[in-house]
Parts: structure tokens; C-alpha cells; sequence
């Protein structure tokens, strides 16, 4: 369920949480025209749609059938998904213990009832700027700045969340790892600002490349890039392996130490059916195993592991 002003431009989405229909519309109507603001009358029915809504902020009421608020704020704290969603309290006036209990289950704040409007819209519009500048702030920590994408810690991150995905649903998932060839000598020769640039453009041609693929592209560290491809078998990960390692030939970046005189990348491809016996981080030495080969092979080239195939294409990480 949607409340929105559809002149105001959105600055960020509320979910009010109440099971009293009249302070659910009270609220909203406070609301709305500052904000995207969606509603749940239920405890279950609030986390569900902070799963799928993804609100900037959660007002939740804590006196409800079934589920209280503190339990609603207890798991939607425990849950990665919205842990990071600020929560507050709508309580009784002047009751401390409640006020208390909030905070500790991890609330950022609480609004007393009977509520006043003034301090209700500029309350939500101060969380809002809060949680915004949080975003950015995190944002940042997660991205490489030389190349935009994603950094080492963002993308163990993702793979961590698209293994346990894989392994839930049963299907396959694909790991390539990058690595440009002769980096040093390219370094070396043209010096650290050409490097850069050098980096800059590989992290731009994988991005695009991740787009197109619905793949989740990284900076490993150094010169070493890596594209995570969830739903995706060897055959058609090699063939991904190969665009990658095309398409950065065809920048045709100058190298002249390198045989090839242009820079060129070796891939190394890994796919897994991910189960309970195996991690995470044995998709990862696979790669890197598939990928130490192709610089053995000559560079510029694309390699799998070596694993045994199943008849249904996938293939055993532990073969
Ligand atoms: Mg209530």
C-alpha cells in the first residue's frame, strides 16, 4: 500500500506501522506530501514490506496484536537485509519503561502520543537527511575510488550473499578473475598516472560488461578484477570470460613491453553448484587456479577449471 504526492519530488521513503487505523491515517496524512510514505497495520506485515520496500525510515507503533513493536524492531535488527533501517518508536506519553525498552532493542528514537505534527515532520525529516548522508557515507566505503566498482570488502560481501542465494535455490554460480598482464612492466614503462588510467578503464569495460551479463563486477586488489555471475553455467560464463578478455584487446591500450603491444588480460573461470560441504572461498582458489593457468598458457587467454562436468552441466568444485 502506496501513499504518494504525485507533484512532490520524493525525499525519502517512510513506513508507518500502526494498527489503529485512525493514527495510521493521521500519520499519513502528516506525511505524505514530504514523502513516499507506505503503511502496515501489522507486525508481520512490517517486516515484510521493509524487506521489499527497503524504507528510509520506519515508524512503528509499539502496542499491537500478535506481534509487538519491540519484537517487530528485535528482527527486523537481526536481519541483514534491515539492519540498517532507522526505527521509531511511537509510545505512550510519558512512559519510560517503554521508552527505555525501544532503545535498547535498538530504536533510534521515539515520538510520544498523542503526537504533535510539528515535531513529527521534522523528526522523520531529520532521520531522513540522517540515513541519506549514512548511504553516501557507506557507499563510499564499499566502492574503489580508482575504478568506481565495487572494492574487496563489498564484493567478499556479495559473494558471501550470492553463495548461500545459489545454495538455497539450488543453481549455479560463476566466478571470473581478471588479471591484467604484465601490469608492472606497463607501470614501469609508461609510469603510475598512465597506470591509473589503465585500471580506470579495465574497472569501466567490466562494469559494462556486468550490466549486460546481470553480473556483480569488483577490484580484487592491485591489477586483479573479478566478475561474480549468479544463474550462470561454465559454458555460458566462458563465453562471458571471453568478451571480457576481447574487449580489452579492442581498447587497444598501448604496451610495448608486452608481446601482444596492446594490454591484454588473462580470465580465469570457475562455476560451482554451491552445497553445504563447500565455501565460498573455494570458488574464489578456483578461479585463481583457472586464472594462473591462462598466464602459463601464454596470457591473454581464458581458462576453466579443471573440474570434473556433470551430466547436467554444472560442474563439482571438489572433483
Ligand atoms: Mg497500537
Amino acid at each position: 500500500m502506496t501513499l504518494e504526492a504525485p507533484t512532490t519530488k520524493r525525499r525519502g521513503r517512510v513506513l508507518v506501522v500502526d494498527d489503529s487505523p485512525a493514527t495510521l491515517a493521521s500519520l499519513c496524512e502528516l506525511l505524505y506530501e514530504d514523502h513516499e510514505v507506505i503503511f502496515a497495520t501489522s507486525g508481520q506485515e512490517a517486516i515484510d514490506m521493509a524487506h521489499s520496500h527497503n524504507p528510509d525510515l520506519i515508524l512503528l507503533d509499539v502496542v499491537m496484536p500478535e506481534m509487538d513493536g519491540f519484537e517487530v524492531c528485535s528482527r527486523l535488527k537481526s536481519s541483514p537485509g534491515t539492519i540498517d533501517i532507522p526505527v521509531v518508536f511511537i509510545t505512550s506519553m510519558g512512559d519510560d519503561v517503554d521508552h527505555l525498552q525501544g532503545l535498547n532493542v535498538g530504536a533510534i528514537d521515539y515520538i510520544e502520543k498523542p503526537i504533535s505534527p510539528e515535531v513529527v515532520r521534522v523528526r522523520v525529516k531529520n532521520h531522513i537527511q540522517m540515513k541519506h548522508k549514512q548511504d553516501t557515507l557507506r557507499g563510499l566505503t564499499l566502492r574503489d575510488g580508482l575504478t568506481g566498482i565495487a572494492n574487496r570488502r563489498r564484493f567478499d560481501e556479495a559473494l558471501r550473499e550470492e553463495w548461500s542465494r545459489a545454495a538455497r535455490s539450488q543453481s549455479r554460480l560463476s566466478l571470473i578473475m581478471i588479471d591484467i598482464d604484465h601490469f608492472k612492466l606497463f607501470n614501469d614503462t609508461y609510469g603510475h598516472p598512465e597506470g591509473d588510467v589503465c585500471l580506470a578503464r579495465l574497472g569501466e569495460t567490466l562494469a559494462q560488461i556486468a550490466a549486460d551479463t546481470m553480473g556483480f563486477a569488483g577490484r580484487y586488489g592491485g591489477e586483479e578484477f573479478c566478475l561474480l555471475l549468479p544463474n550462470t553455467a561454465v559454458d555460458r560464463a566462458m563465453e562471458i570470460g571471453e568478451k571480457v578478455r576481447a574487449a580489452v584487446q579492442d581498447i587497444a591500450m598501448p604496451h610495448a613491453t608486452s608481446s601482444y603491444q596492446t594490454v591484454t588480460v588473462s580470465v580465469g573461470v570457475a562455476c560451482a553448484k554451491p552445497n553445504d560441504t563447500q565455501r565460498s572461498g573455494d570458488l574464489i582458489e578456483a578461479a585463481d587456479a583457472a586464472l594462473y593457468a591462462a598466464k602459463h598458457r601464454g596470457r591473454n587467454a581464458v581458462v576453466e577449471h579443471g573440474f570434473v562436468r556433470l551430466t547436467d552441466g554444472a560442474v563439482a568444485l571438489a572433483g
